[in-house]
C-alpha cells in the first residue's frame, strides 16, 4: 500500500467531500469505503434513502496514471482486485435538480456560515435570496453589493430599487417573485465574482431553482446568464431570446446596474419583460409603467 497522504492534503480532501455532501452530491461519486463496510446504500444513505434506489455495484477502477493499462492482445484480463466498489446512483445530470425533500431551509442550513471561498472573508451577511418560495418568476442577479451585504437581502440598493420598479411595471410586487444571486457574498469593491467563486456558490442557487421550480427565470446581466447558460458569450448576443433551463423558460436581460449607467437600454429590457409577461399570462395593459 502507498504511504499516507500528508495531513494538510487529507484535510483539504475532507473539506471538499463535506462540500459535496452539502451540495447533496454524495450518491453521485465513488464511495470512500470498501464494499463490505457499506450498508445497502452506503454513503448514499443520507440522500440515497430519498432518491431512487442507490445500490453498490462493481465497476472497473481507473488505470493508475503512471502505469497505463496494457491492452496488448493475449495479456491476461485485469484481476478482480482492480475493480472498486461504487455506489450506483441515477445520473447526476438527469436528477440533480430534483433532490427529493429538498427545501429552501435545508439549502440555507447546508450553506451555514459558509467559508468555502474567499468571498466570506469580507462579507458582512450572506444574501441567500428572498421572496415567494413558490414563485412562477425568479430573477437571478450577480452578487450582493454594499446595501445587500449590510441587510442580508438581495437587490435593496440603487439597482434594487430599479428592479422593484421593473417588477411593478409588470403588474407584480416583489413578494410575488423570488430574487437571488449567483454568489451569496459580496465581492470586494463590487468586483465581478471570479470563476472559482461562481463554481463554488452556484450549485446552491441551482438547488434553490430546483426547489422553487419557477415557470420563468430572468437572468440579470452577464454573470447570471453566462453561468446558467454555460456560455462565455456576451449577453448582448442572446438577450431577449428564450432558453430552456431544466424545464423552466429562461431569458436574459440587462442588469439594473447597467441600466443606471445606460438608461437608453431600458427600452430593450422592457421588450424582454413584456415577453416574460406574455409567457406568464400577465395582462400587458394593466401595467403600472
Ligand atoms: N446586484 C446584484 O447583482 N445583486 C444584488 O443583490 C444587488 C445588486
Amino acid at each position: 500500500m502507498g504511504s499516507r497522504p500528508p495531513e494538510d492534503l487529507r484535510k483539504k480532501v475532507k473539506e471538499r467531500l463535506r462540500y459535496y455532501d452539502d451540495l447533496r452530491l454524495g450518491p453521485y461519486f465513488r464511495d470512500r469505503k470498501p464494499a463490505e463496510t457499506l450498508g445497502a446504500a452506503g454513503r448514499g444513505k443520507k440522500v440515497g434513502a430519498e432518491t431512487p434506489a442507490a445500490k453498490t455495484a462493481v465497476v472497473p477502477a481507473p488505470a493508475a496514471p503512471t502505469k497505463p493499462r496494457d491492452l496488448t492482445p493475449g495479456r491476461p484480463a485485469p484481476s478482480a482486485s482492480t475493480f472498486l466498489p461504487v455506489v450506483q446512483a441515477p445520473s447526476l445530470f438527469g436528477s440533480v435538480e430534483t433532490i427529493e425533500g429538498d427545501t429552501l431551509e435545508t439549502i440555507r442550513a447546508d450553506m451555514g456560515e459558509c467559508t468555502r471561498c474567499r468571498l466570506h472573508k469580507q462579507r458582512n451577511k450572506i444574501v441567500f435570496g428572498a421572496g415567494n418560495g413558490k414563485a412562477s418568476l425568479v430573477f437571478v442577479g450577480e452578487g450582493p453589493g454594499h446595501d445587500e451585504d449590510m441587510q442580508g437581502l438581495p437587490f435593496v440598493g440603487r439597482a434594487g430599487k430599479l428592479l422593484t420598479q421593473m417588477i411593478e411595471a409588470m403588474g407584480l410586487v416583489r413578494e410575488d417573485v423570488y430574487i437571488c444571486n449567483i454568489v451569496k457574498c459580496r465581492p470586494p469593491e463590487n468586483r465581478t465574482p471570479e470563476k472559482d467563486e461562481v463554481a463554488t456558490c452556484s450549485p446552491f442557487l441551482m438547488r434553490q431553482l430546483g426547489v422553487i421550480r419557477p415557470k420563468v427565470i430572468v437572468c440579470l446581466g452577464n454573470v447570471a446568464s453566462q453561468t446558467l447558460l454555460g456560455t462565455h458569450k456576451s449577453i448582448s448576443q442572446y438577450r431577449g431570446q428564450w432558453f430552456d433551463y431544466r424545464g423552466a423558460r429562461m431569458i436574459a436581460t440587462y442588469h439594473p446596474a447597467y441600466l443606471l449607467r445606460n438608461p437608453a437600454a431600458k427600452a430593450d429590457v422592457w421588450v424582454d419583460l413584456k415577453k416574460v409577461m406574455v409567457e406568464l399570462g400577465l395582462p400587458l395593459n394593466s401595467t403600472r409603467r
